[in-house]
């Protein structure tokens, strides 16, 4: 194995959260790379915090800056726009050193799979219906992939459920229990190099149209539109203390079904647990991320969470700079990285 002479380069696609990550990166002294298609690089080569800006015409020519990212010892750091822009096959067969365990991908973007590793993990989901069977309280149709949570569909009954089915032919989606709470969504981190699982700060989404309709009077309410989840941004949120033991324990629980269930090593690295918590405070997780997720970019300058654990202001991005860093000055950036098929040579 190459034993990484040259400082690692961070380099990620400018999207989504590239600039926490750019930034995370220069904090923690390494350099950064961002990988624009036209319309975004103005944008990024705008921020100081970004070393160089990489123009390619569109994600899809993404292979033919690979060689390039390897010669200037690049390290990937994945983000939601990954899949979303550069597709699943493409995202795994990129060939660069990367930051996380590919295997992963396929056990997120399954909803089927991750239902299984929230199940061995004892996290508690919404009930899933079959497209057969009717349903006896109100459901989410959900479709595969993250896409910030448009397309749903809310069925009360039977009858909205007919309806919407026949809208999604040639589509992947799920039946799911509709839980009435409060949505919130827990960036976790687990650092590989301190075999230490942190809590670095919690988002709550804020989405159009279903967070508008409450300021509706209840009559225009009623029939006259369709709830939708498309995410609009992110607030921060701080939980009660109390409630903390148990997201410590249940993303313990993630890490450890991970192990047993995704060669080689599991999950590592940021991850997210979006759920959603009930009157009771029962909390009900309808998805995992695992990976960094946009609502992270509230903390830029850290958190509250993540100041308990850190004296300097530590985002994700720049959390998973560290660990890189530490890996490298360590000579285990190995235990951290999926590596390109010319570094397992
Ligand atoms: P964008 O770069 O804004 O086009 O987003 C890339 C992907 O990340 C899309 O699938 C978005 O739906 C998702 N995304 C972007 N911003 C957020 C956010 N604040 N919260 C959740 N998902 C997001
Ligand atoms: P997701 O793509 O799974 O992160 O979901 C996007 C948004 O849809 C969430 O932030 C929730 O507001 C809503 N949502 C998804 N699943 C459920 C559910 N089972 N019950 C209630 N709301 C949900």
């Amino acid at each position: 194995m190459k034993p990484w002479s040259k400082k690692p380069v961070i380099a990620t696609l400018g999207s989504h959260s590239a600039l926490q990550i750019a930034k995370g990166a220069r904090d923690e002294g390494l350099h950064n790379l961002i990988v624009t298609i036209p319309k975004s690089t103005a944008l990024y080569a705008r921020y100081p915090c970004v070393n160089d800006v990489l123009e390619i015409e569109s994600y899809g020519a993404f292979p033919s800056i690979e060689k390039k990212l390897r010669a200037t010892n690049a390290i990937i750091v994945p983000h939601g726009s990954f899949v979303a822009y550069l597709g699943l096959k493409q995202h795994k067969e990129m060939n660069v050193a990367y930051f996380g365990n590919k295997n992963v991908l396929d056990w997120e973007f399954d909803r089927r799979k991750q239902r299984k590793w929230m199940e061995e993990a004892s996290i508690v989901v919404p009930k899933l219906f079959s497209r057969n069977e009717g349903i006896d309280r109100p459901v989410i149709i959900k479709t595969f992939g993250a896409a910030g949570g448009s397309g749903y569909m809310l069925a009360k009954n039977n009858t909205d459920l007919k309806k919407y089915i026949k809208k999604m032919a040639g589509k992947q989606y799920i039946l799911q229990e509709y839980i009435i709470g409060v949505p919130m969504y827990v960036h976790y981190f687990y650092s590989v190099m301190d075999k230490r699982l942190e809590i670095l700060s919690i988002d709550r989404r804020y989405e159009s149209n279903a967070d508008g309709i409450g300021r509706l009077p209840i009559q225009h309410q009623t029939g006259l539109l369709e709830p939708s989840y498309t995410v609009v941004g992110n607030s921060p949120l701080s939980v009660r203390e109390s409630l903390l033991p148990e997201l410590y324990a249940m993303g313990e629980r993630v890490i450890t079904a991970s192990k047993n269930l995704i060669s080689p090593q599991g999950l590592f690295g940021p991850f997210c647990l979006e759920m959603i918590i009930d009157e009771r405070q029962h909390m009900y997780t309808i998805e995992i991320s695992a990976r960094i997720v946009a609502g992270t970019n509230l903390f830029i300058n850290g958190s509250p969470y993540a100041d308990l654990f850190f004296d300097v202001p530590m985002s994700t991005g720049r959390r998973i700079a560290r660990e890189i860093s530490v890996a490298y000055k360590r000579k285990q950036l190995h235990k951290i990285l999926h590596l390109d098929s010319h570094e397992k040579k």
